[in-house]
């Protein structure tokens, strides 16, 4: 689906035309080269605040890359990092007002802001654990302010023993992979088994399930997962089958035509990975249905099979491969949950409790996970442009994209990108986070 709105808003005539009426006017967004992924470029200015535990450890690695680290931007326009992990103190703020009143400006189009902080509970001291909480809130709202410029903010808290595990969320959060995560709080946390590093092509040689994967967010998660050298066992319902073949097919990967609610399905799909592989490096969760109604005219059917696709299958499956050690040293679960999940919606007390509980699975499973070295997590998709939201009435529709920060919706790779840095490799410390990709719709926020 189009988004008319927006690209009216990058054509000549438009540009012209939007702002003599004073029109918001979103920015096409940079998006991933899908023929040379994971490029990083452009200029880094990285700053620190006195008393920083990882600015250092951030200015070394991304000297490894083709970015170019500067001291000063000047009149060039760069990404911002500032590590504010050492602020813990209401004075000590100022460090933090300044670095970015001294360089906003310097923030170019799509650009990103990074900030880096401590997990509360990594802190020594309750005044260091309470001034670093006020980060949630500065990215936030510095995140409103550049969202009109295609630009994110977004906030890293590092926990205990999680140092090991910063590279791979900053060199995502730079990509152009993250162009629709805004706003948003990624912890990283000591890495859940040892992580190896192919910062190109981090999937290769493993094998991953996606369900739901004949169209839509599946599809571009499939695609994203097998760019990255995957090996994609795509699952959808028989009525899909055609489309889920070809796109297998295509994408070197295997289609298991299967129902998820149906009897044995579970079993079925552990059965089938079994006989593929030892080590199944991990499952999305995508498929989902909504059923929308007010509750006084949803009928039982309604709620029941919502709940069976989107919730109860899910905890069948990984019953079904946490009962094996398909997925242990290295493995990968991730939810799909949804920001009705986090705001509630009208006539989506189904859908609402569906990927509400989707955050409760990751929220309980994270840490049993950890200790067979398995990570969890889930994405939170806003306003994306699929079938699904085409289908929603034209009014609202238009609502959905503008109610967020970068003046639009997102788009299925968004979701996808997301996904591929939780199940990459070297995402090992990064377990029990929830992360909307919603571009900050003020839903829920
Ligand atoms: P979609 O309807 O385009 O695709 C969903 C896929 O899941 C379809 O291919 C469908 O056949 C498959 N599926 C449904 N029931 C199944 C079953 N019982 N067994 C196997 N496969 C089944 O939807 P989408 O927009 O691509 O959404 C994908 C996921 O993202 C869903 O979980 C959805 O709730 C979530 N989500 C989407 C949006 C959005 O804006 N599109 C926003 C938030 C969350």
């Amino acid at each position: 689906m189009s988004d008319t709105y927006l690209e009216l808003a990058n054509s000549a005539l438009g540009k012209k035309l939007f702002s003599a009426m004073g029109l918001p006017e979103p920015v096409a967004l940079d998006r991933e080269d899908p023929e040379q992924p994971h490029k990083l470029i452009g200029k880094v200015l990285l700053g620190k605040a006195k008393g920083a535990l990882f600015g250092d450890q951030i200015g070394d690695f991304l000297q490894t890359t083709k970015l170019e680290l500067k001291k000063n931007l000047g009149d060039e326009k760069g990404h911002l990092i500032f590590d504010a992990s050492g602020i813990a103190s209401a004075e000590q703020s100022a460090q933090l007002y300044g670095f970015f009143h001294r360089n906003i400006k310097s923030l170019k189009p799509c650009g990103r802001v990074i900030v880096i902080g401590l997990k509360s509970s990594a802190a020594d001291t309750t005044e260091h654990g309470t001034l670093q909480r006020g980060l949630h809130g500065f990215v936030k709202s510095l995140a409103k302010e550049i969202g009109r410029h295609g630009a994110t903010a977004n906030l890293l808290l590092v926990d205990k023993r999680g140092e090991a595990a910063i590279e791979a969320p900053i060199r995502f959060l730079l990509s152009a992979g993250s162009a629709f995560m805004n706003a948003q709080v990624l912890t990283a946390a000591n890495p859940v088994v040892a992580m190896q590093a192919d910062w190109q092509q981090p999937l290769l040689g493993k094998m991953l399930v996606v369900t739901g994967a004949a169209r839509g967010i599946g599809l571009a998660i499939a695609e994203v997962l097998a760019r990255d050298g995957a090996v994609v066992i795509g699952v959808d319902v028989p009525q899909a089958e055609e489309e889920l073949v070809g796109t297998m097919r295509r994408l070197g990967g295997l289609a298991l035509p299967l129902d998820i609610t149906s009897d044995g399905a579970a079993t079925l799909l552990r059965d089938f990975c079994t006989a593929q592989t030892p080590a199944l490096h991990g499952i999305i969760h995508n498929a989902g249905v909504t059923r929308d109604k007010m509750l006084s005219r949803m009928t039982d059917h309604q709620w029941n099979l919502l709940i069976e696709v989107n919730l109860g299958s899910v905890q069948r499956i990984n019953a079904a491969l946490l009962e094996t050690e398909l997925l242990d040293n290295g493995g990968k679960i991730v939810g799909v949950a949804s920001i009705s999940g986090i705001a509630g919606n009208v006539g989506q007390t189904n859908y609402g409790f569906s990927k509400s509980a989707v955050i409760g699975m990751v929220e309980t499973l994270a840490e049993p996970c950890a200790a067979r070295g398995i990570t969890v997590n889930a994405v939170a998709p806003g306003f994306i442009e699929t079938q699904m939201t085409a289908a929603i009435p034209f009014i609202t529709r238009q609502m959905g994209r503008r109610l967020s920060s970068l003046g639009q919706g997102g788009l299925p790779i968004d979701v996808a990108e997301v996904i591929g840095f939780f199940v990459s490799p070297q995402a090992a410390g990064i377990n029990g986070n929830v992360v909307r990709v919603c571009g900050q719709s003020i839903l829920g926020a």
